[in-house]
Parts: structure tokens; C-alpha cells; sequence
């Protein structure tokens, strides 16, 4: 019923020549399967060389890693959601754990980004994740939900359906110490019951929740397996062309494509 989304988050690697080097081997793995969703998101200054390399028809999307929330104006060193629509973005990366540690993003910002994302058609991945404090004090639950309640207040359920929510715990980020398939579930079975509780059992079935932190193509697969996880978001694993495009074909394959 939920289309599987691989997503790679690039983070600030590659310049717009690596981009497109990336993008014309990612088109010779022939990834397009129509059972599966794929996106990458570069950095800003690669999202136009990436898109002439992949073609106007491409299967692969593209997303910001980011957006202001204001369409334009006085914001310095800042991209809004018309400019990215207008590169040929049709999903954007908000509320990474990175964007709230190093540059204090908070719930509230992050919901006025969500807006922007909507009012300009603009597919949000939605990242929350717990510190490993946070899971060893045992507060995963209210801290996934406190950034839910925080960062979606307000919405329609209408919004809501083009939302993608990415449960990265902070803990695995990065560190080659990725949660357990078990862990994972558990944490997106809450984001479903919070979905159900607060809009509808149709938002919350509706909606594609990824797992992100530490996916390799060594430990796709355990995630795919489980109905309850919809895809990946990937870091360092979607850089080089062959992992990124082996963690894709795992997707592929579960889908029986
Ligand atoms: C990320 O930054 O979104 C991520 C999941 O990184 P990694 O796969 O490198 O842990």
C-alpha cells in the first residue's frame, strides 16, 4: 500500500562536477522499478548539475537537504521552497538531527519549514530521533512524540498526506552502530499510534515511515524485511554510486520487482 522511498542524503559532499559523475553512473544501474520511490539530495550547489545529468525523465527524484521558511527575502546564505520546486526538487530533508544539534533548529521552526514545504507542493521527509541519553533514560517515546506534537502542530490531515517521517536515532548517525530492526519498529509502531491518535487510522496507514542511521547494504535488507519500515534514509552509504544503488536494488527486489 506505501510505495518504499530510498532516500540518500549527501550532507555537504560532492561538488556539482562529482554530482553529475555520480548521477551518469547512478543511470547506467537502471533503477527504475516503479514499485519503489528513489531520491537523492544534494547539496544546493549540485541539485541543477545533478538534474541535467539524470534527464528530464528520470525515475529519481530530487530533495533539498533544507529550506527557509519564507518564500524570499532578507536571509542571508538561505534557499526557499520555490527555489528548490524550481531546480526540480520534489522532496526536501527537514529536521535533521544535524540541523537541530549544529544549527539549533527546533520544533517550531521546523513545522513553519513544513509549511513552506506544503503551501509550495513540496514532499517533507520529516526527521526525529532520540539521543542515546535519551534511550538509556528510557524517554525514547516522549521525545519522538514531543517533536511530532512540536514540528506538525497545526496541520490537516490533507497536509499531512504528503509527509514522509524518517526515524533516525541520533545514536546511529554516523557512528556504523545502526538501531535493531526490532528497535526500529518498535519506534515506528509509536509514530503510527501518534498519526492515529491524533488525525486518523488513515493517516496513520497512509503515511511512509523510513528508517535512517547506519543503513548499509550489509543491513538493508533487515529493515526491508518488516512491513512497518517504508525505505531508508541514507547518509554515508548513499555516496559512492555501488552501495547506494545495491541498497535500492534490495528495495527493488523486496517489492518482487
Ligand atoms: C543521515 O544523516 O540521515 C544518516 C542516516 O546518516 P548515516 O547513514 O551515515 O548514518
Amino acid at each position: 500500500m506505501r510505495t518504499p522511498l530510498i532516500a540518500g542524503n549527501w550532507k555537504m559532499n560532492k561538488t556539482a562536477s562529482e554530482a553529475a559523475a555520480f548521477a551518469r553512473e547512478l543511470i547506467q544501474r537502471k533503477l527504475n522499478s516503479p514499485a519503489i520511490e528513489i531520491v537523492i539530495a544534494p547539496p544546493f550547489t549540485a541539485i541543477d548539475s545533478v538534474r541535467h545529468a539524470l534527464g528530464a525523465k528520470s525515475p529519481i527524484g530530487l530533495a533539498g537537504q533544507n529550506l527557509h521558511w519564507e518564500d524570499r527575502g532578507a536571509y542571508t546564505g538561505e534557499v526557499s521552497a520555490p527555489m528548490l520546486k524550481d531546480l526540480g526538487c520534489r522532496y526536501v530533508i527537514l529536521g535533521h538531527s544535524e540541523r537541530r544539534a549544529l544549527f539549533g533548529e527546533r520544533d517550531d521552526v521546523i513545522q513553519k519549514k513544513l509549511a513552506a514545504a506544503f503551501r509550495h507542493g513540496l514532499k517533507p521527509i520529516l526527521c526525529v530521533g532520540e539521543s542515546l541519553g535519551e534511550r538509556e533514560a528510557g524517554h525514547t517515546t516522549e521525545i519522538i512524540a514531543g517533536q511530532l506534537k512540536g514540528s506538525l502542530a497545526g496541520f490537516t490531515a490533507a497536509q499531512l498526506a504528503m509527509l514522509t517521517i524518517a526515524y533516525e536515532p541520533v545514536w546511529a548517525i554516523g557512528t556504523g552502530k545502526a538501531a535493531s530492526p526490532e528497535q526500529a519498529i518498535s519506534v515506528h509502531q509509536t509514530i503510527r499510534q501518534f498519526l492515529l491518535r491524533e488525525w486518523s487510522t488513515a493517516l496513520a496507514q497512509g503515511t511512509r515511515i523510513l528508517y535512517g542511521g547506519s543503513v548499509t547494504p550489509q543491513n538493508a535488507s533487515s529493515f526491508l524485511a518488516s512491513d512497518e519500515i517504508d525505505g531508508a534514509l541514507v547518509g554515508g552509504a548513499c555516496l559512492p554510486t555501488e552501495s547506494f544503488a545495491s541498497i535500492a536494488d534490495l528495495a527493488q527486489k523486496r517489492t518482487g520487482h
